[in-house]
């Protein structure tokens, strides 16, 4: 599968995900590296897209590839491409290791957030 939109590239195999950025260069994942891929929406057609939630720690925390294809159009491609995320399904803070509940965002532990 592979997706452009403005200046990145998102490509998805079995194996990896990657997303080429013309800022920020290029970002592979590995499905272990990946906890969760959600849709979001911003501004209907204008700002809307995928979000990759990861556990690279090199890597900025909130990726957000946006795209003229309806986010879950471009999630339900992602995934037929055989890409599946496969790490820890909770989600974990990124700074100090605690387990954050399913859709907090602040660990409530040091105050890192998925938001900043
Ligand atoms: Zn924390």
């Amino acid at each position: 599968m592979l997706a452009m939109w403005g200046f990145a590239t998102l490509n998805a195999s079995p194996s990896e995900l990657t997303i080429r950025a013309m800022l920020r260069g290029t970002m592979r994942f590995r499905s272990s590296n990946v906890v969760r891929i959600d849709p979001f929406i911003g501004i209907p057609l204008v700002y809307w897209g995928i979000r990759v939630r990861h556990l690279k720690k090199d890597y900025p925390r909130d990726i957000r590839f946006t795209s003229l294809t309806h986010p879950r159009k471009l999630l339900q491609g992602l995934l037929d491409s055989g890409f599946t995320p496969s790490g820890i399904q909770k989600d974990q803070c990124l700074a100090c290791g605690h387990f954050l509940a399913a859709e907090v965002v602040t660990c409530p532990k040091c105050g890192w957030s998925y938001d900043t």
